[in-house]
């Protein structure tokens, strides 16, 4: 699910959120399967200081009137609560502050003044859980506090609520629900209606905007606001310092002082490593997976010794941007000296920096900065003050304020900001954008998650992963879309033969373990823990569905029982279901499966080699019987890969097998199938 999801404004109180190298991703915030959360540099101020779990003190000390509290995974909803309490500030001159609800306690909620404003911008996540940072606030909530003893109590508290979700999950948006409703049957006021937002076309932004007008209107008119011409005033102050650009105490893409620390001592940064220390893995192996030349399909080897994974993980990268974009977001913005060193600081007390520094203004762009993504309207809006002249920025504006226009002149181009920025000037670059804006404004780049396609049981120290690599011409599109993470990926493997095709810059920061000529080329990655693993039994039987990368945990699966085999262990039967288009072009470890033939029963589909349309749930379907007694025996049914149509699909083939074999009503089929998943007999891990 990708996020996450930018305003001129006057100095404000608002808490900057920086992480470099954020966590997740590949989009939004939104209604994924779950990734960790992000801090890797630091804790909030709120966290320095004292008593400071207090956000009502918090506020009162710092003189705010508006907090927006972000529930947020991937980072979408922490990008749209900065912006938003910057919006707030900028034209209704609010004192505002953004808060991680991780960093505060509840208990004194009914002691939020009713002069203050509360905005809950809530991500749902999985089965519309709360995510990881707002688990504690929907337990406090949900568990009936006992502010007072006559039920309503929270009777001064205005809020504002708006949750980010993904229709094609079961339950959309549910913790955007319940956070509206829980507030609401506390007594709570709530400015405008409940809001919500839907990831699945791409069109969050959209529906955050819609919703924002209506609660804007309201707040206007209960407060009796006045709007007034937004003007900038940064929260973060961007200094050019003397320094060397090469010296060892300037960060030129450390995620942290340990790695910085590290590579003055010309060593491998050490453990524990976790998503706020990763670890700077030997990539081992690489190769194609795909006959075809136009696609690619690579299955990589990271030396992973040091850190602990189970087979079903994740790993999380930590990529960087490619160098012909970085060196087009400078020119864009009429950088003369890239690699001046600066060094960054707080102006606001309630914001935190997770930017490192000292550092350079290359290494924010390629590092930090999510520059390759698509523009937000929001973003062009608030970047028009400082077009290169009145002409552009009258342009800049009347895209940013047209829905219509924005969608056909700049979303269908595929732009990204600076090919957006040249293009609105003509190729002048736009030199006015101060630096701590961009840094206020871009979103930060989120680490992408892959799912583990080898065994822990098997080979505890090397993790591999299966990465399909993202690459898109568009009819009407100029130029050739790319994911930023897997061709990084694509160039690593290349550079793994001494052959990169694209311009990334491989080696370390500081240039002290590998070059690209080398052999030993690292990359930070982390391992993260996920809830999609095969049963304690290796006896229990499993049904596997997953067509195209979605296959990448049944490999570890695979390997795991195969080798739980040759250990003497009776395995359970094996079912899997998987697929791609073309049989001969991009089966995934089409020779590698036939070795299990003695406890797997593989069962492919491939879309495009014959006139019908063949996937996986109709080889479901076609495996009725088979699945069915399967299930009777207990079998785990899991599925991984696409969210959208792929993972519905699937349900809907399950739904009418377990009615069709089973004999069953749809209400009893759906009560068995919804039974398998309360008993964690129906696993999903799908983006
Ligand atoms: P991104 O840079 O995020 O781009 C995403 C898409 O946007 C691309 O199609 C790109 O062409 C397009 N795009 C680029 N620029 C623009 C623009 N300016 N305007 C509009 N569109 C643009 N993937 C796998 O391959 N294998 C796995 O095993 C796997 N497991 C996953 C497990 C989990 C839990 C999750 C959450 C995701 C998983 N993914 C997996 C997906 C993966 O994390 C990435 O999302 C994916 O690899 C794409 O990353 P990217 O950085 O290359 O693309």
């Amino acid at each position: 699910m990708a996020d996450i999801n930018f305003i001129a404004s006057v100095v404000v109180a608002l808490a900057v959120v920086f992480v470099a190298y954020k966590y997740f991703n590949g989009g939004p915030d939104v209604q994924s399967s779950k990734a960790g959360n992000s801090t890797p540099f630091g804790n909030s101020k709120a966290d320095e200081d004292g008593d400071s779990r207090d956000f009502v003190a918090l506020m009162e000390k710092n003189n705010k009137n508006v907090i927006v509290f972000y529930g947020s995974q991937t980072g979408t909803a922490e990008d749209l609560a900065s912006k938003l309490a910057k919006e707030l500030s900028s034209k209704y001159g609010l004192r505002t502050m953004t808060a991680d609800p991780e960093n505060f306690d509840f208990e004194k909620l009914d002691t939020f003044p009713e002069s203050h404003l509360a905005v809950f911008l809530m991500a749902s996540y999985g089965d519309g859980e709360p995510t990881d940072n707002a688990q504690d606030l929907y337990s406090f909530l949900g568990n009936s506090p006992s502010f007072s003893q006559d039920g309503e109590t929270l009777e001064n508290l205005n809020f504002a609520v708006f949750g980010l979700g993904n229709v094609l999950y079961e339950f959309y948006n549910k913790a955007g629900k319940d956070m509206h409703k829980y507030l609401t049957d506390l007594g709570g006021h709530s400015i405008g209606p409940y809001g919500e937002g839907d990831d699945s076309k791409g069109m969050l932004e959209e529906d955050y905007m819609a919703w924002k007008d209506e609660f804007l209107a309201a707040l206007v008119a209960k407060w009796g606001l006045t709007e007034r011409e937004a003007v900038y005033e940064p929260s973060i102050s961007v200094k050019e310092i003397e320094e060397d650009a090469h010296s060892h105490d300037v960060y030129l893409g450390e995620p942290n002082l340990k790695h910085l620390q590290a590579s003055k001592a010309q060593e491998i940064p050490k453990g524990p490593y976790n998503a706020s220390n990763p670890m700077l893995a030997k990539i081992t192996a690489a190769r194609e997976l795909f006959t075809n030349t136009d696609r690619h399909c690579i299955h990589m080897e990271f030396d992973t010794t040091g850190a602990r994974y189970t087979t079903g993980d994740h790993l999380a990268f930590w990529f960087q941007n490619n160098e012909e974009e970085v060196q087009r977001f400078v020119k864009a913005l009429g950088i003369a000296n890239p690699q001046q060193p600066i060094a960054i600081s707080v102006l606001d007390k309630t914001s935190t920096v997770r930017i490192p520094s000292p550092t350079t203004y290359e290494t924010i762009i390629r590092h930090f900065l999510e520059i390759n993504g698509p523009v937000s309207r929001q973003v062009l809006s608030s970047i028009a003050p400082f077009a290169p002249s009145e002409e552009v920025k009258k342009a800049t504006q009347q895209l940013g304020s047209n829905k219509e226009l924005f969608a056909s002149h700049v979303a269908a181009k595929k732009f990204n900001i600076a090919r957006l920025l040249l293009h609105l000037s003509g190729g002048q670059p736009w030199k006015n954008v101060p630096f701590s804006f961009v840094i206020e404004t871009i979103p930060h780049l989120q680490p992408r998650y892959y799912s583990i396609s080898s065994s822990s049981v098997q080979s505890p120290n090397t993790v591999s992963i299966t990465a399909v690599v993202e690459r898109q011409t568009l009819t009407g599109v100029d130029h050739e879309l790319r994911g930023v993470a897997t061709n990084q990926i694509l160039a690593l493997s290349e550079a793994l033969v001494g052959h990169p095709s694209m311009t990334y810059r491989l080696q370390q920061p500081h240039d002290f373990t590998n070059s690209l000529s080398s052999q030993d080329i690292r990359v930070p990655v982390h391992i993260r823990h996920s809830l999609f693993k095969l049963p304690g039994k290796p006896t229990v039987p499993i049904i596997m569905v997953g067509p195209g990368t979605g296959v990448a945990p049944f490999r570890g699966f695979v390997h795991e029982r195969a080798s739980q085999k040759a250990a003497g262990k009776e395995v359970g039967k094996a079912m899997l279901f998987t697929g791609s288009r073309h049989a001969n072009e991009d089966f995934l470890y089409r020779d590698e499966w036939k070795q299990f033939s003695d406890f797997l029963d593989l069962e492919t589909a491939f879309s495009r080699d014959s006139s019908k349309k063949v996937y996986v749930q109709h080889k479901l379907k076609e495996r009725a019987k088979d699945v069915f007694a399967l299930l009777n025996e207990g079998a785990v049914f899991y599925v991984c890969g696409d969210a959208g149509g792929m993972s519905h699909d699937v349900h809907s083939a399950l739904l009418e097998i377990v009615a069709q074999e089973g004999n069953l009503s749809s209400e009893d089929a759906d009560k068995f199938v919804r039974k398998m998943r309360s008993r964690n007999k129906y696993q999903e891990d799908v983006w």
